[in-house]
């Protein structure tokens, strides 16, 4: 029996993704790198993003490139959050570069690089807006003289992270911005800077907009690549796929019921005062599926089945005019905050479907 929950990958969607999005960054002078974490670091998706052409991996946790290093993953590979003070020895041996925004963290990567007797690659991030990672500009001359003193580091470029906190669009004035930085930060010490990366999948719009792309020679993308979406609006960018992954579950119980439900109304499960409709008797059925597989917010039900509530392990639906038996398996698709729950849950097998249609059940 095929198991469920289970979370079909389509390597070759993502291939395809990449191809498209490389190329049209590659008009820009722009390089891509793969972000892996949302997929938690899969040699799979991460050998999908690399045929598709991307110049190097990128991944927020230490944890997972150690775990493409370990299955042999051949590329880049660059930590693109600060690392932990507490993980440079890992950090150093693991990550080619990392991104950086604390001169301490900085001189703990170049004691461990120097002790490890390798050099390891710094991308100082900057405070475009955004308030999430970032040095304020006004800091940024200092932090690069000190980050160039130190052994073992090799100061490759600047950076930015726009959209994940304050929603902050990525456009011509802050990216503007990041590159009269660059240029400033090369005059100041005489040299060029190698990498400027500008942002995410958020920035794609400005990228791709023909507007002048300036210095910036650099993106990482995860969600445009692997769910074919932008994420400014989340709407499907034109030739990706938006189907590389789905999440298949398993009906439990299948019966006619009623909408209202009886007696003195309290909390859920979860905390939340329900608001009770009453819309007659419907076909509902009770998915083997919940908080702990996914984030049912972001699951889309296939057309005429609505999703209405999900607790722990129990997704309620009301499946219309179609009745589906208890055993009968319904595909979903997911949102990123769907599909990190899922690729973190130990309870979804995840399946890899390459080329030729193989498939096999892949055991993280
Ligand atoms: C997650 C992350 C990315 C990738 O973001 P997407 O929206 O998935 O493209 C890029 N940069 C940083 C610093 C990140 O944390």
């Amino acid at each position: 029996m095929t198991p469920a929950p289970r979370l079909e990958i389509d390597l070759d969607a993502i291939q395809q993704n990449t191809s498209v999005l490389v190329a049209r960054l590659a008009d820009r002078g722009i390089e891509v790198a793969g972000v892996t974490k949302v997929a938690l670091g899969s040699p799979e998706v991460a050998g999908a993003l690399l045929r598709g052409g991307v110049s190097s991996l990128g991944d927020s946790r230490i944890e997972n490139i150690e775990t493409m290093r370990d299955a042999h993953v051949t590329a880049r590979m660059m930590l693109i959050r600060s690392p932990m003070l507490s993980q440079v020895v890992r950090v150093v041996a693991y990550a080619d570069v990392s991104f950086n925004t604390e001169l301490d963290v900085i001189r703990a990567l170049s004691s461990a690089a120097r002790a490890a007797g390798r050099m390891h690659g710094v991308v100082l991030m900057i405070e475009l807006g955004d308030l999430r990672e970032g040095i304020l500009p006004r800091d940024l001359e200092y932090a690069v003289r000190e980050t160039l003193r130190l052994p073992n580091i090799l100061l490759e470029g600047i950076g930015s992270n726009l959209a994940c906190r304050n929603g902050v669009v990525p456009d011509a004035r802050n990216m503007g911005e990041l590159s009269d930085l660059a240029d400033s930060i090369d005059a100041t010490f005489a040299l060029r800077l190698a990498v400027v990366s500008g942002g995410n999948s958020a920035n794609l719009a400005w990228a791709l907009s023909g507007a002048d792309t300036g210095r910036v020679n650099h993106l990482r993308l995860g969600e445009a690549l692997l769910l074919g979406r932008e994420t400014l609006h989340r709407q499907p960018i034109v030739g990706l796929r938006t189907d590389a992954f789905t999440l298949v579950a398993e009906v439990i119980e299948s019966k006619r019921k009623p909408t209202r439900p009886w007696g003195e109304i309290a909390q859920t499960a979860f905390g939340a005062q329900p608001a009770p409709i009453d819309r007659g008797d419907i076909s509902q059925v009770i998915v083997a599926l919940g908080q702990q597989d996914t984030d049912p917010n972001g699951l889309r039900a296939p057309a005429g089945i609505e999703i209405l509530g999900a607790s722990s392990d129990h997704l309620v639906a009301d499946t219309g005019v179609a009745h589906l038996p208890v055993g009968a398996e319904i595909d979903f698709q997911l949102d990123y905050s769907a599909l990190l729950r899922a690729m973190t849950s130990p309870f979804v097998t995840k399946v890899v479907q390459a080329r030729i249609g193989a498939i096999h059940a892949q055991g993280f």
